[in-house]
């Protein structure tokens, strides 16, 4: 299904970002031109009977795939290092796709506690309606995982770092608790990014993103990817393309786009985050900051082991609890107030009245979420400026 042009042999991230790249049409662009049509002509009887015996490749149906979605995704496993993948319409469409796909009324799924909302409402709501159980892994004591694992386990599913407390899990070891029960270990690496970590190198089976969120990087689109190898993606595209979850073709090229830049912009994003962090630790009104790249988080030489740089997000607890929590974000000049992340525009969240509210005070400390607890996804402006918005916030909402 891939058409890449890529004549050199090349393995660097930069390079394989940028130029692989559909085959170009007679008007000889330099760009991929976006495919707009929902459907493909066949040659003739002979080849449409071959396409849809899949005795060869071709695209015959945007549902199916699509030339954009395939530069997409041909471009997103070989930076990840898989064989194959699927787009879809967003990361949610990524995580259900990925479990309902593979999992059969019986089966059992053990899903780390720290995961994204939604997934946990797939895990907990919607899977359990077809006869899918499951069981919660506490991401502070992976020692007690194994014991989850049950004869119908088949699905182990994690999000390193978590969110929004930023804690870790160690892919190498993961990977082979996986193997050594037979289970299929699914990673979503939408905080890290390809250019950050590449859970199939420590042995993981499938890797799901939202690409909605650092891939694109800009806020545009809303947009998802699963990759593995060709035997689960397989039967993941077999689902996909009888359900129907597909990315639209303009979403597609616009990540393959964006992808040519990630390098550059998350080098960015780690740098200014590093810069923040080590900013706020210094500062007396701040009670905690956590960074997988300060020396300080207890799983720093992990970090180091399984992540190029620290990432773009970093929480801390200002001094003041709630209150202060509340009256500090609504001091922001600068950042963005909203629930997203990965955006070239800083945004600040505050978990405890946001993406966390429905929980109890006592199950949001149990997932680390402090009422003074504030995420900021660090965009891409200048250092200075982002610094200075935070010690006017830090100033404004001075404690009662
Ligand atoms: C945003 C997000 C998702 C969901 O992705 P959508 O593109 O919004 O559907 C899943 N996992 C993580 C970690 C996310 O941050």
């Amino acid at each position: 299904m891939f058409h890449k042009t890529l004549k050199m042999d090349s393995t660097h991230f930069e390079t394989l970002a940028i130029r692989t790249q559909t085959e170009r049409t007679q008007y000889r662009e330099h760009s991929t031109p976006l495919f707009v049509t929902s459907s493909f002509v066949f040659e003739d009887a002979e080849q449409a009977r071959a396409l849809f015996a899949d005795e060869i490749e071709g695209n015959i149906y945007t549902r199916f795939s699509n030339p954009n979605n395939n530069e997409f995704i041909e471009k997103m496993c070989l930076l990840e290092g898989t064989e194959d993948g699927v787009a879809t319409a967003s990361g949610m469409s990524a995580m259900f796709t990925s479990m309902a796909a593979l999992l059969k009324s019986g089966d059992h799924i053990v899903a780390c506690r720290s995961i994204f909302g939604s997934t946990h409402q797939i895990i907990t709501q919607i899977l359990p309606k077809w006869g899918i159980t499951y069981s919660y892994a506490d991401i502070k004591k992976p020692e007690t995982w194994e014991s989850l694992i049950l004869p119908n386990t088949k699905m182990f599913f994690i999000e390193t770092p978590s969110n929004p407390s930023l804690d870790l899990i160690d892919l190498e070891w993961f990977g082979k608790l996986c193997k050594k029960h037979n289970i299929i270990s699914n990673v979503d690496n939408c905080f890290a990014t390809p250019y950050l970590q590449n859970p199939a190198k420590f042995g993981i089976d499938l890797v799901t993103h939202s690409a909605t969120k650092f891939i694109d990087g800009q806020g545009r689109v809303i947009a998802g990817c699963i990759l593995g190898n060709k035997e689960l993606i397989k039967e993941i595209r077999f689902f996909a393309r009888h359900s129907g979850p597909s990315l639209s073709p303009f979403n597609g090229w616009i990540l393959s786009k964006s992808l040519e830049t990630l390098s550059v912009r998350m080098d960015k994003h780690c740098q200014n985050a590093q810069k923040l962090a080590e900013f706020l630790e210094k500062n007396t009104e701040i009670e905690r900051v956590v960074y997988p790249y300060l020396p300080s988080h207890p799983q720093f030489d992990l970090a180091k082991k399984q992540m190029k740089l620290g990432g773009g997000l970093v929480t801390f607890e200002v001094k003041g609890g709630l209150e202060r929590g509340r009256d500090f974000l609504n001091a922001f000049q600068l950042f963005s107030h909203s629930a997203n992340l990965g955006d070239t525009r800083t945004i600040a969240t505050h978990p405890a009245t946001t993406t966390h509210s429905k929980l109890t005070n006592e199950d949001r400390a149990a997932v680390g979420i402090m009422p003074g607890l504030i995420r900021i996804s660090v965009g891409l402006e200048h250092i200075e400026d982002i610094l200075a918005d935070i010690t006017q916030a830090l100033a404004k909402s001075a404690r009662k």
